[in-house]
């Protein structure tokens, strides 16, 4: 059967929209919906977007740390103090702001959908468990590339594992994109700059060269393939790779991640490697599967003098090893993507042991 895309209902695009923000959350403050929930990533704590937020008497802002990508557990607590907020004032919420990069994102589309759904964040990881829409949620990426700002998806870590809230409730109501937000990255942050960037073009990668395409995954990676190029390899600008994230992110959305996706999720999973950075040591050791992506990418990292970490899995013990792999084998419509359908003769525990080593 063919899927039936959820997409975000609303984006606001441009050099300074943020400051529209106010006014776009305006309408959604009602008599008994009154407050509105901001979470910020606490690298802006006393920076100018911190001031900028347009918080009004009775909303709930909270910063939140980026140290570790965002576990069920955090959702939890975020969830329960917003409801505790309600209770002390006496009304619901009227929406949930993530303003950060992916991880903050993801926060805040599991806070929406834990605030009307009962239970533990950890309880609804997997395929459409959510029952009831979320509380109505919004992005304002400061970080472009992971695509989370369109996806129907949110990924936690749980005591478990590592598996994302997927549902249609999970699509974001409202995106504002905002270029200035994510034009200080590549001089405050270069590597995070190019980790998070290629996350989006290793979606392109593997959307575009996987089983499961189709013209409308091709439509948005092939753009979105060389918008990344022209950021990477002649001029970064912040509103190209803004618009290269969104439309990575629609390709995958109709198509899939591939091998390297599938790897980094037991780099995270077992070693507690970010999304971004293992997304790149994997893609880096799969030079058989993707030669031209991997070819490009490496001349994209020497141009912008970004190391890749290596050696970060050979020394490990053999059991972690086997847990990774454990992990990487659910990924099971990603390796099928790849590789096709008789993946799983190609894909043994052999292979996937000789790829981690080679990371
Ligand atoms: P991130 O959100 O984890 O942020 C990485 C670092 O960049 C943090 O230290 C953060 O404080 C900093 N940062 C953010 N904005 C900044 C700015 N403007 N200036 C300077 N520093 C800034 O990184 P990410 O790569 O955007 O997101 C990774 C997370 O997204 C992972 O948890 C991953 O699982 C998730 N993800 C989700 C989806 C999805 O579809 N939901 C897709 C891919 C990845
Ligand atoms: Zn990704």
């Amino acid at each position: 059967m063919h899927r039936n895309f959820k997409m975000v209902s609303r984006i606001v695009f441009g050099a300074g929209c943020f400051s529209q923000l106010d006014t776009v959350l305006a309408d959604m403050r009602t008599g008994d919906r009154p407050f509105m929930v901001f979470l910020v990533d606490d690298v802006f704590s006393g920076k100018p977007l911190q001031k900028a937020v347009p918080v009004r008497e009775g909303d709930f802002l909270q910063m939140v740390s980026t140290e570790n990508e965002p576990k069920t557990k955090t959702v939890d607590i975020l969830t329960d103090s917003v409801r505790a907020h309600a209770a002390q004032t006496g009304g619901a919420p009227a929406g949930v702001v993530g303003i950060g990069g992916g991880s903050v994102m993801d926060i805040a589309k599991a806070v929406s959908l834990m605030l009307t759904n009962p239970g533990s964040a950890a309880d609804y990881q997997g395929w459409d468990l959510i029952k009831n829409p979320a509380v109505y949620h919004v992005a304002v990426p400061t970080l472009s590339g992971t695509g989370a700002e369109v996806s129907r998806t949110t990924v936690l870590t749980g005591p478990e594992k590592k598996l994302g809230i997927n549902s249609d409730y999970t699509v974001f109501d409202q995106v504002v994109l905002d270029p200035e937000l994510t034009r200080n990255v590549p001089e405050e942050n270069k590597a995070q700059w190019f980790y998070t960037g290629m996350d989006c073009y290793i979606h392109c990668i593997e959307s575009l060269s996987g089983h499961f395409m189709n013209a409308f995954s091709r439509a948005y990676g092939e753009k979105a393939l060389s918008l990344c190029r022209e950021v990477y390899l002649s001029t970064p600008e912040p509103d190209k790779l803004m618009m290269a994230s969104v439309f990575g992110g629609m390709s995958i959305a109709y198509s899939q991640v591939g091998a390297a996706h599938a790897l980094s999720y037991g780099l995270g999973f077992m070693l507690g490697i970010r999304h971004g950075v293992g997304n790149c040591i994997a893609f880096n050791a799969l030079t058989d599967l993707y030669p031209e992506g991997v070819a490009e990418f490496r001349k994209m990292a020497d141009r912008h003098d970004v190391s890749i970490p290596q050696n970060v899995v050979s020394g490990e013990d053999p059991e972690i090893i086997d847990r990774m792999i454990d992990v990487s084998l659910v990924m099971e419509p990603l390796w099928h993507h790849a590789l096709g359908p008789d993946w799983k003769t190609v894909v043994t525990r052999d292979k996937l042991r000789e790829y981690y080593l080679r990371m």
